[in-house]
């Protein structure tokens, strides 16, 4: 058990002031643990970010863009096809409405 710095009784471990006096029982050692730990947090957090840049950049990017690009070549050959086709219907129409016109 240890004994409160201000007052000199004794306290718990699990507490952080003394019960009898409300002083810090052990200011350094629980900063100093606190600090490690958001230490620990930071540099996790960084990680967490480097990781995620790494996947975003060298997976989720290609996976992408290798999805994309296909898709915008397949709906721009899609449109050239539409065109074409409205086209050549268009005329194979204005033909038929000729023919139509000259049976008459
Ligand atoms: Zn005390």
């Amino acid at each position: 058990m240890p004994s409160c710095p201000t007052c000199g009784r004794e306290v718990s471990d699990e507490m952080d002031f003394c019960p009898y006096c409300g002083g810090r029982t052990r200011p350094y050692r629980r900063a100093a643990k606190e600090v490690v730990k958001e230490a620990k947090i930071l540099t996790l957090k960084k990680l967490a970010l480097f990781l995620g840049c790494l996947l975003f950049f060298f997976v989720f990017l290609p996976a992408l863009l290798f999805i994309l690009i296909p898709m915008i070549i397949v709906i721009i050959l899609l449109f050239i096809i539409i065109i074409i086709v409205g086209r050549f219907n268009v005329l194979l129409y204005a033909h038929s409405m000729c023919r139509e016109k000259s049976e008459y």
